[in-house]
């Protein structure tokens, strides 16, 4: 049974800003996962603070200089059918689309696909496993099909986000604002590796909060896209997906950034595929380079061994499907 909180609905940011502060309070967006954690357990709450009524977190905007900004209460369907994201940031609304069900899409937001709690059934479940402070990831010698090959060591979930990824691979930066007042930081450096710390996800420091993403213009030429494999055709997180930017010039890769998503506790950049992209022609003894770079430092646990070629596959078929220019 859900223990008894207050519910507060400040009308602005500043508002909001003094209600989290407090010890147990947690942030209400569409509640499509927070509303579960409170029901399984993985936490309690004092407070539940909602975002509804702050109409500044809201909208979706192209700025003359391209720029793409998100405030933090747009809704998932609305990235994923947004005219613009579709035609200039397609690794955005291809991710946003391949999210949950229509029903979830309609109801949450960029902010709570950012800040979502894993989806590890042990961690989910009733075991105080490492990522609830305890010393034991039950994962490591459990049942771990759907589990991390990467960065995992002290707690191997996988980061359960399609948008994050796509967000990471085009540059988008994340705007937060807290107590000390405001900062802006790219995507990327967001997400906490258990390395660091294995019982949080993200930098966010006490009474802070998401307000919005930025995602630069694309440059001239840029192709993106999101490649996600699921266990059914629909309503499923990533086994593994993909989120590519690429940019082709003269037939030659320009640039690129690659980054994997439900293998590692965090979206999983390739830095070192990138690298040895760039410069090169795209053909298929290049290809096969990039796919065994990517899986490189690969550590599957006892059943997940099937994402490694899962992973070599997503890199030949996305890499294989981009034209030369
Ligand atoms: C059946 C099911 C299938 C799913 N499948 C997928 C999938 O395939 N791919 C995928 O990416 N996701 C999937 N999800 C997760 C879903 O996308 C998230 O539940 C949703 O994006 C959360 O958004 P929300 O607005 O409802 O967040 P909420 O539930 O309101 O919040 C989620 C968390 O983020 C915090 N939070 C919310 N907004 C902010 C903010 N502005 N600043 C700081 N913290 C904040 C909350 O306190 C909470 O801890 C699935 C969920 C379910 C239930």
């Amino acid at each position: 049974m859900l223990r008894t909180f207050a519910y507060v609905r400040p009308a602005s940011v500043s508002e909001a800003l003094k209600q989290i502060e407090g010890r147990g309070a947690h942030i209400h967006a569409g509640g499509t996962d927070l509303v579960g954690c409170l029901r399984d357990g993985v936490f309690e709450a004092s407070t539940i603070v909602s975002l509804a009524k702050i109409d500044e977190l809201r909208g979706i905007a192209v700025a003359p200089d391209g720029e793409l900004r998100l405030g933090a209460l747009a809704t998932i369907a609305e990235i994923a059918s947004h005219a613009a994201v579709v035609e200039k940031f397609a690794a955005l609304s291809q991710a946003a689309s391949l999210v949950a069900s229509p029903q979830l899409r309609n109801q949450g937001t960029i902010g709570g696909n950012l800040c979502q709690r894993p989806r590890c059934w042990y961690f989910r479940g009733d075991y105080a496993c490492t990522r609830k402070g305890g010393d034991t990831c039950y994962a490591l010698a459990g049942e771990n099909q759907y589990h991390g090959i990467f960065g995992g060591g002290a707690c191997v979930i996988v980061h359960p986000s399609d948008m994050a990824p796509a967000l990471i691979a085009l540059d988008a930066k994340v705007r937060i604002v807290g107590p000390k007042g405001a900062r802006v930081i790219p995507l990327e450096q967001f997400y906490v590796l258990p390395e660091k710390d294995a019982t949080r996800e993200t930098v966010l420091e006490p009474g802070e909060m998401v307000l919005g993403v930025i995602v630069p213009a694309p440059p001239a030429g840029q192709k993106s896209g999101y490649r996600k494999v699921r266990a059914r055709g629909s309503w499923d997180f990533a086994m593994a997906g993909l989120a590519h930017a690429v940019t082709m010039k003269a037939g030659r890769v320009a640039g690129a950034r690659l980054v994997l998503s439900g293998v590692a506790p965090a979206p999983w950049r390739l830095p070192a595929v990138e690298k040895l992209l760039v410069g090169q022609k795209l053909d298929p003894a290049l290809i096969a380079r990039a796919a065994a770079a990517a899986v490189a430092g690969a550590a599957p646990l006892g059943h997940n061994g099937y994402k490694v070629p899962l992973v070599r596959g997503l890199i030949e078929e996305v890499l294989g499907g981009i034209p030369p220019v």
